[in-house]
C-alpha cells in the first residue's frame, strides 16, 4: 500500500534523505521526543484546566484540593512553550545541518560535470533550480516528516493511555485517530496528487503554447486567425482553473471531514467519561470535562497533516530530480603521500558517462613516465576529455584501472592537485586581484614568488606597468586580458603550485599561430623535466613531443614518437600537412 505514495517509492532508493536521517538520528529523536512533549503539555494543560474548572464549579470544601491542579496547570502551561521553543531549536538546527550537507552534496555531484553543463545550460540557473529541490526537501523535513511522527507518538501515548483505563475506548480510539492520521492524509494524496500532476501538465502546456504562440503571432494575424488563437487558448486557461477549483473544493471537503472525525472523538469522549466517571453527583465527574478537553489541543498536530501529506507530491518530484545526478563515489584516501618518479598507469580502461549507452573509451593501455611529454591526438568528441578526467580522478573508469604511482586516481580527490596541475582551453579568471589570481596555485605564496612566476610566464612587464601593479582587479576597467594572456595568468598559477605532472588540454585553442607558438614556447621551457600530458587536436609543437598517441573510437589507433610516426605513418604526415596548410 505504501508503494502507492510516489514518496514512500522515491525514497526507496534516495541517496538524499535517508543517508542523513541515520547520520543525525539522535538529534533526530530529541526534536520529535520534544515536539511529543509540548502537545502533551499542551493536552495536560486541558486536561488539569478542564478538571480545575469542574471541580471549582462545586462546592471546593476545601480550597487545599484545588491546589494540585492549579500548580499542574501553570507547570504545563509554561510546559508547552518552553518544549515548542527547544524543538524548534533543536529541529532547525538539525534540518540546517543537513542542508548544509545537501549543497555540498550538490555540489559535489555537479562539479565534474560543470565543464560540460556551461556549454548547454548557464550553470547559474541550474544551480539555481537543484538549490530549490534542497529547499523543497529542507520543507519535507519541517512540514511533513517531523509533524508525521510526532503525530505518530502522541496516536501512541493516547491509545495506550486510553487503552489502560479502558480497552474498549483505547480501540475506538485507535481507529478514530487512524482514520485522522492515515487514512485521510493518504486519500488527500490519491485524489490531489493526480489533480497536481495534471495541473502541472496543464501549466507547462500553456506555457510552452504561449511564448511558441507570441513568437508566431504574425503569422496568426495574417492567416486571419487570430480569434481562433484566442479562444483555443482560453479553452486550455479555463481546463486548468477547473482543476484548481476542484483541489480546492477536495481540500474544504477533506478538511471538515477531518473537522467531523475529531466531533466524533469529542462527542465520544463524553459519552465515556459519563459513563466511566459516571452518575451526576459521582465524585469523579470533574474527569468528564478534562477528558474532552484534552483532545481539542491536539487537533493542531493531526489537522495538517493531510496538506502535509499532499505537498509530498512536491517534494517527490525534487527527491528524483536530486537523485538522478549522478553520484561521484566519494571513497578519497587522505593519507597519501606519494614520492618521485610519477607515473601514470592506463590499464584496459573503458569508459561509459552514467546514463548513456555509448561506450566512449574501449579499453585504453597507455603508460607515462616521469619526465614524458606526451600529446594526444584526436578529433573532437572522441574522448581526450573524458581521458582526461579520468586521469585526473574526478571520474572513475567503468571497467579497467587507472593509476598514479599504483594508487587509483579516484582515492586522490582534492590532493590530485599536489601531483597533477590542470589548464584548460579557457583558464577562468576571478573577479579579483591579479595576486590572488595567480595565488590560487599556493595560498603562501610572497610577492617575491608571484613576480617571479610572471616573470617566467613574460607577463611581468605588463603587470609592472599596471598603476596598482598585482593588486589590479583583473577586470578593472580598461583592463582586459586577451585570451593568451589569461593562459599566461593560469601558466603561472601552475608554476607556483609546482606540481610534478601538468596537463594541458587543448591550451591553445582560440589563439592566433604566432601567440600559440609563444605560448607553446614558453610552456616548454618553464616546465622542462615535469611530464607533460598535452590535449590537442591540431599539431602545432607536436614535434617537441616524446611520445604521440591518437585517439579514435575510442581506441589508441597511433602511438610512437613524432619522429617515428612521420616515418612510417600516412596518415600522421596527412594530418601534419593539412596542419601546416591550415596556417
Ligand atoms: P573536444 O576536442 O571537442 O574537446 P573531446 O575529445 O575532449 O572533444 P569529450 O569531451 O571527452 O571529447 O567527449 C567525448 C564524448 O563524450 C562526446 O561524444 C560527448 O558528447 C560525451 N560526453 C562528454 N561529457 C559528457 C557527460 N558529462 N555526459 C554524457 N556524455 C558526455
Ligand atoms: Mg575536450
Amino acid at each position: 500500500m505504501l508503494n502507492k505514495i510516489p514518496l514512500f517509492r522515491a525514497l526507496k532508493h534516495d541517496r538524499w534523505v535517508r543517508p542523513y536521517l541515520k547520520r543525525y538520528r539522535w538529534t533526530l529523536l530529541i526534536a520529535i521526543f520534544l515536539g511529543i512533549c509540548t502537545f502533551f503539555c499542551a493536552g495536560a494543560l486541558m486536561f488539569t484546566a478542564g478538571y480545575l474548572i469542574s471541580k471549582s464549579a462545586t462546592h471546593p470544601y476545601n480550597i487545599l484540593l484545588v491546589y494540585v491542579p492549579i500548580v499542574l496547570t501553570r507547570a504545563f502551561g509554561i510546559g508547552r512553550p518552553a518544549f515548542q521553543y527547544a524543538e524548534r531549536l533543536t529541529s532547525h538546527n538539525w534540518v540546517l545541518k543537513m542542508t548544509s550537507n545537501f549543497r555540498k552534496q550538490l555540489y559535489d555531484s555537479l562539479e565534474p560535470d560543470a565543464v560540460f553543463l556551461t556549454g548547454k545550460y548557464q550553470l547559474g540557473d541550474i544551480l539555481g533550480i537543484l538549490a530549490e529541490d534542497v529547499s523543497h526537501i529542507q520543507n519535507l523535513y519541517l512540514r511533513t516528516i517531523f509533524p508525521m511522527m510526532v503525530s505518530w507518538g502522541l496516536y501512541v501515548i493516547i491509545v495506550v493511555g486510553i487503552g489502560i483505563i479502558s480497552p474498549l475506548m483505547g480501540l475506538w480510539l485507535f481507529v478514530l485517530l487512524a482514520l485522522m492520521i492515515f487514512a485521510v492524509p493518504f486519500w488527500s494524496i490519491l485524489v490531489n496528487g493526480a489533480r497536481q500532476a495534471a495541473e502541472k501538465k496543464q501549466k507547462n502546456a500553456l506555457y510552452a503554447d504561449l511564448t511558441d504562440n507570441v513568437m508566431g503571432v504574425m503569422d496568426w494575424t495574417f492567416a486571419g486567425r487570430g480569434d481562433a488563437y484566442v479562444k483555443g487558448h482560453q479553452e486550455h486557461e479555463n481546463q486548468l482553473i477547473a482543476t484548481k477549483a476542484a483541489m480546492h473544493r477536495f481540500e474544504l471537503f477533506r478538511d471538515f471531514v477531518q473537522q467531523l472525525v475529531l466531533l466524533a472523538i469529542a462527542v465520544s469522549l463524553i459519552i465515556w467519561g459519563a459513563e466511566t466517571f459516571g452518575g451526576v453527583h459521582g465524585p469523579n465527574t470533574n474527569w468528564i470535562a478534562a477528558f474532552v478537553l484534552a483532545i481539542f489541543p491536539l487537533d493542531e498536530a493531526f489537522a495538517a497533516l493531510p496538506a502535509a501529506a499532499q505537498e509530498t507530491n512536491i517534494y517527490t518530484d525534487s527527491l528524483l530530480r536530486l537523485n538522478n545526478l549522478n553520484h561521484p563515489q566519494k571513497a578519497v584516501d587522505h593519507q597519501l603521500k606519494l614520492t618521485a618518479p610519477y607515473q601514470f598507469d592506463v590499464k584496459d580502461l573503458h569508459y561509459t558517462y552514467p546514463k548513456t549507452n555509448r561506450e566512449i573509451l574501449k579499453g585504453i593501455n597507455l603508460t607515462i613516465h616521469q619526465g614524458e611529454k606526451i600529446a594526444i591526438l584526436g578529433r573532437s568528441g572522441s574522448g581526450k576529455t573524458t581521458l582526461a578526467a579520468l586521469l585526473r580522478g574526478d571520474r572513475h573508469p567503468s571497467s579497467g584501472t587507472v593509476t598514479l604511482n599504483g594508487v587509483p586516481t579516484a582515492k586522490f580527490g582534492d590532493q590530485m592537485a599536489d601531483y597533477l596541475g590542470v589548464m584548460n582551453q579557457s583558464p577562468y579568471l576571478f573577479n579579483t586581484t591579479i595576486a590572488n589570481n595567480i595565488r590560487l596555485g599556493n595560498e603562501d605564496a610572497t610577492d617575491d614568488q608571484i613576480w617571479d612566476v610572471l616573470d617566467r610566464v613574460n607577463l611581468k612587464g605588463m603587470v609592472e606597468a599596471l598603476p596598482k601593479g598585482l593588486d589590479t582587479m583583473v577586470d578593472e576597467a580598461g583592463l582586459r586580458f586577451s585570451g593568451g594572456e589569461r593562459h599566461r595568468l593560469s601558466l603561472a598559477r601552475i608554476l607556483l603550485k609546482d606540481s610534478p605532472v601538468v596537463l594541458f588540454d587543448e591550451p591553445t585553442v582560440g589563439l592566433d599561430p604566432l601567440t600559440e607558438q609563444d605560448l607553446i614556447d614558453t610552456i616548454l621551457t618553464q616546465l622542462k623535466g615535469k611530464t607533460l600530458i598535452w590535449i590537442t587536436h591540431h599539431l602545432q609543437g607536436i614535434d617537441q613531443m616524446d611520445q604521440v598517441i591518437f585517439l579514435e573510437d575510442g581506441q589508441l589507433t597511433m602511438q610512437g614518437t613524432p619522429q617515428e610516426l612521420a616515418a612510417t605513418n600516412q596518415h600522421f604526415r596527412e594530418l601534419k600537412a593539412a596542419d601546416e596548410g591550415r596556417l
